[in-house]
């Protein structure tokens, strides 16, 4: 998933893919961070989809509000 003006530093990825595993099923939740694509079991359609939509969400919420001090920005 690319977003051309999400900053995309490892403050904000990282932010995204805690945002993402919090809000996935518990037994996602199993890696450290950063491993969270490869570590998500994406057997179903409806499971890609649920993240899909999770990170989408991440990505906005991280780019509105950039904990690395970047400009904000609407996704
Ligand atoms: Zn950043």
């Amino acid at each position: 998933m690319q977003f051309p003006k999400f900053c995309g530093c490892d403050t904000c990825r990282g932010d995204v893919f805690v945002y993402t595993l919090n809000r996935l099923s518990p037994h996602y939740v199993s890696t450290r961070e950063g491993e969270v694509i490869t570590a998500i079991n994406l057997d179903t359609d409806q499971e890609k989809a649920k993240l899909d939509v999770v990170l989408l969400e991440g990505f906005r919420k991280v780019a509105a509000a950039p904990r690395c001090g970047t400009k904000p920005v609407t996704l």
